[in-house]
């Protein structure tokens, strides 16, 4: 089995074998970059390394041989005393991990290969050790596991002892001494010498990017962004070139576009006379790319044209990492960036404009999960609110919260329902826990590009990176600003596109998304670059998409917001709110009533208050379908709760008042009690239980769509049963509800359907018997989880799904999004035999999964007529039902 490819051999297609950086190299290469010769070992290798323990059999002579060719092609040899060929070890996974696993420089250097690279770099002895203590210090953390701090607690110790603050200020003897220290640590935690053996310290190195694909935070953050557990990582073995060699060289990363706004132009930051890692970490603070241009003009024309070039090759944002050695641009690393959701839909847009991609292509670059980020709510800033500090708007979003300094206090907090925001001078690969648990994350150092600006963005999290006016005192737990001083529980806001940062809780209004999806933004006309390439996109996919897209909405004011976002009528209008408030105490007469009299008396005075409020529905949904089910819930949730009764009847008693009617309600609390009330007496059970209830419900319906018709309107009531597991439940309501429909509409015709909800399983596989008796299906799919999994909705979540996730049983809740396998099935056999039995049933799903961007896609591969949802995810149920279609 071929383990190992010159980068000459691979493409950009290759990321499952090669990952996602040795693809792009390969394809750099091939586009003629200036790339560092190099090659990759693939992922198969590492998941054989991983499987057993070993390099699988003829890995080492693979690597023999393409390191071999490596050092003829660049006439050194590897660690070589007089001319050393020098390499750097990188990680690569099919998935971009930033900073998440491991990547050693510099190796081959030994105690006598570093006199020799100081002799070819012109007797440069202060590059050379410069180089052999960053190879020392990586290797012994990334490779032994030996504490970082010890390292860096050393060079401190070396610039205190000198009286100066920065690297460069350490001379060829400052470092050559510190380069023993290092040792010195080394072997005290490995106990053993540091490996002068090139060959040994490459073989290490690639064993520790395998291995590094298990480490804790790279398992976490897989988790939190769903990538499998099992693709393993390709290693890059790469000719080293040197930006550490002097003012003329340097290092930097750089965006083709701004991947905070989307804006057109370069972005980037450089660092002279650095090495690679010093960039992202915010060692030292680094120019604007643009600076490059005074610095060296030849290669920043060049970086230039090479970055035109990868996004005309990619037709996308590309973001890079580059060195330059004396004058000499290398390119080290691209691939398609990263961005904010508000970036995704601006860069799509610009890149129609551009003739790049078509508006397909643009739909497929952009999502649901984009699309309800740039939902959320932004700060309400007046004259009261000045900010303390401006930083870099790293990841946008508005967050309020209490300050925290420590991962460990920000989980703990957020435990607690605390929202917090993580403090740090910077982050590293060790806050990713804080990180996930805190609200926003502000750092006082490192640009775009650093660590916490990265994943921050990639997590949809409100970052604030490099706020440097901030002097942030982890120790003393507080960091001062502007002459105040913050401690950990105050409160802070900080805003992620601005990068402005507020002392005290400033309050939210609804973002310029929101406002352009309810109607109130006329894109045409408004001078923004984000709601109009929204508009443009989701123009598209209304024109693409095959699914309806309806909403859940119980009220006027909700149908009326949702019609808004553009739901296409109501998928689910539930009936029981319409029993809550003052009308408790009617539903409590109808529980109480002795006799057909009684009973009857509490309808009549119920239905008055149901037909007002459908009224009011079907006028804001005038035109559209409005999918009405009968009560689902158990009657007695709308009785007080036993032991408050018990309570009551006892202190009146006391008291010495009349306490009939609290006894009669104790009674018939506990007669109605039910160990399983979500497989009790609930939905159809109820109508065939209690005469007259569905009868007055069908009546108000009825009644208020012939009211509405009468004064000119179009209401397209359907009546929708719940809870039915036989076709023979169906027929009894249904015969009841068509004497009262044809009765009622007798003065004014109008069309009502009645269907069912398919939420029970045995429903859905006695689908074929239903559709006899039905006229649509909505697929009620919470129950239909609820039951088809046998999990509590209302209890499973906290007490043991977290092991469901970590096993790996699911790796998302199924209440999240809808399970394909299991429940899905459910849903696809019954849409078939529904179908089949009656040609043309019209088919939807209310369940929380109809605003869900995977599940939507999983409705439209079934074939479903519509999805409905909430109505703040109407736009998002829109979006990805064009994407879908595409
Ligand atoms: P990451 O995936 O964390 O970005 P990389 O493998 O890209 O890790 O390497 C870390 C840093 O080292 C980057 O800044 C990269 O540009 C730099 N680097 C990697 N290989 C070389 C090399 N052969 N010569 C010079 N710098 C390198
Ligand atoms: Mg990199
Ligand atoms: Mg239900």
């Amino acid at each position: 089995q071929k383990y190992v490819y010159d980068f000459t051999e691979g493409n950009k297609d290759q990321k499952d074998l090669l990952g996602g950086k040795g693809a792009n190299l390969a394809e750099m290469t091939n586009l003629g970059l200036p790339v560092p010769p190099g090659f990759t070992i693939t992922t198969e290798a590492c998941k054989a390394y991983l499987d057993t323990g070993r390099e699988p059999a003829g890995l080492a002579e693979q690597i023999t041989a393409r390191l071999a060719a490596l050092e003829a092609a660049m006439g050194k040899r590897l660690g070589d005393p007089d001319d050393p060929l020098l390499v750097s070890v990188r990680s690569g996974a099919k998935f971009s991990m930033p900073g998440m696993m491991e990547t050693v420089l510099n190796v081959g250097l030994n105690d006598r290969s570093v006199v020799g690279l100081s002799a070819q770099a012109g007797g440069n002895d202060r590059f050379a050790w410069d180089s052999y203590r960053r190879l020392i210090q990586m290797f012994g953390k990334t490779v032994c596991e030996v504490p970082g701090e010890e390292f860096e607690h050393a060079l401190d110790e070396a610039k205190s002892a000198k009286g100066v603050t920065n690297d460069l200020d350490l001379d060829a003897d400052d470092l050559r001494a510190l380069v023993d220290a290092y040792k010195k640590i080394f072997s005290k935690h490995t106990g053993r010498e540091f490996p002068q053996e090139p060959r040994e310290q490459l073989d290490l190195a690639i064993h520790a990017v395998f291995e590094s694909w298990n480490a804790e935070r790279a398992i976490l953050y897989r988790r939190q962004e769903r990538i499998p557990a099992d693709l393993g990582t390709a290693v890059n073995v790469v000719a080293m070139v040197f930006g550490n060699l002097g003012p003329d060289s340097g290092t930097g990363v750089a965006f083709t576009r701004d991947p905070a706004s989307g804006a057109q132009g370069i972005y980037g930051d450089y660092l002279a006379n650095a090495q690679g890692e010093d960039v992202v970490a915010g060692i030292r603070n680094t120019v604007p790319l643009q600076e490059l241009e005074r610095l060296d003009k030849k290669s920043y024309d060049e970086l230039l044209s090479i970055m035109a070039r990868l996004e005309g090759h990619y037709k996308d944002l590309c973001d890079i990492e580059f060195t330059i050695e004396r004058g000499k641009l290398w390119m080290l690393q691209t691939r398609v960036g990263k961005r904010t959701a508000a970036a995704a839909f601006v860069i799509a847009g610009q890149l129609v404009d551009e003739g790049l991609i078509d508006l397909d292509e643009a739909l497929h670059r952009v999502n649901g999960a984009q699309l309800a980020q740039l939902m959320f709510p932004r700060f309400q800033l007046d004259h009261e609110f000045q900010p303390v500090a401006t930083g870099i708007g790293a990841s946008p979003g508005a967050a309020s919260g209490k300050v925290v300094f420590t991962s460990a206090r920000a989980v703990e907090l957020a435990a607690e329902g605390e929202s917090v925001i993580l403090v740090r001078r910077e982050t590293n690969p060790d806050d990713l826990n804080g990180m996930i648990a805190a609200q926003g994350i502000l750092t006082s150092r490192g640009g775009k590009t650093s660590h916490a600006a990265v994943v921050a963005r990639g997590m949809g999290k409100t970052c604030v990176s490099g706020a440097d006016e901030i002097e942030v005192n982890v120790p003393a737990k507080r960091f001062t600003v502007a002459g105040q001083t913050v401690g950990e529980g105050d409160v802070v806001s900080i805003d992620g596109t601005t990068g402005k940062v507020y002392l005290g809780e400033v309050p939210v209004m609804p973002s310029e998304v929101v406002q352009y999806s309810e109607g109130s933004l006329d894109p045409e006309h408004v001078d923004n670059a984000l709601v109009r390439a929204v508009h443009r996109i989701m123009t598209h996919a209304d024109g693409k998409r095959r699914l309806a897209v309806r909403t859940n909405a119980d009220t006027g004011a909700d149908a009326a917001r949702a019609r808004r976002f553009g739901a296409e009528g109501i998928g689910l209008c539930r009936t029981e709110h319409m029993f809550l408030g003052d009308r408790k105490e009617l539903v409590e007469r109808l529980i109480l009533a002795r006799g057909a009299d009684e009973r009857e008396a509490a309808l009549a005075a119920l239905l008055p208050l149901q037909r007002a409020d459908f009224v009011e529905i079907f006028r804001e949904m005038d035109g559209l379908p409005v999918t009405v089910r009968l009560i689902d819930p158990p009657l007695h949730e709308f009785l007080p709760p036993l032991e408050q009764l018990a309570v009551n009847v006892a202190v009146a008693q006391e008291r010495g008042e009349d306490v009939a009617k609290e006894e009669a309600l104790l009674a018939a609390v506990r007669r109605m009690h039910e160990e399983n009330p979500m497989l009790g007496l609930r939905g159809v059970r109820l109508g065939l239980v209690i005469p007259g209830l569905f009868a007055m419900q069908v009546r108000a319906i009825v009644e208020a769509a012939v009211a509405c018709a009468q004064r000119g309107g179009d209401p397209r009531p359907e009546i929708m049963v719940p809870l039915v597991g036989a076709v023979q439940e169906l027929e009894t309501v249904r015969a009841e509800a068509e004497k009262i429909i044809e009765e009622v509409t007798r003065e004014k015709a109008v069309e009502v359907l009645i269907g069912t909800m398919i939420e029970v399983p045995r429903a859905a596989l006695t689908a074929g018997q239903i559709a006899e008796a039905a006229q649509f299906f909505s697929f009620g799919t919470n129950d239909l989880t609820q039951m088809g999994w046998g999990f509590s909705r209302d209890d499973v979540e906290g007490a043991f799904f977290w092991r469901y996730l970590e096993l790996g049983i699911f790796g998302i809740s199924p209440f999240e999004s809808i399970d394909r396998d299991g429940v899905g099935r459910l849903v696809r056999i019954a849409a078939e035999e529904g179908r089949a039995a009656r040609p043309g049933l019209k088919l939807g799903v209310c369940g929380e999964h109809g605003g869900d961007p995977d599940s939507v896609h999983f409705f439209h591969e079934v074939g479903l007529d519509y999805v409905s949802c909430s109505p703040f995810r109407v736009p998002v149920a829109r979006l990805e039902a064009g994407r879908a279609a595409i």
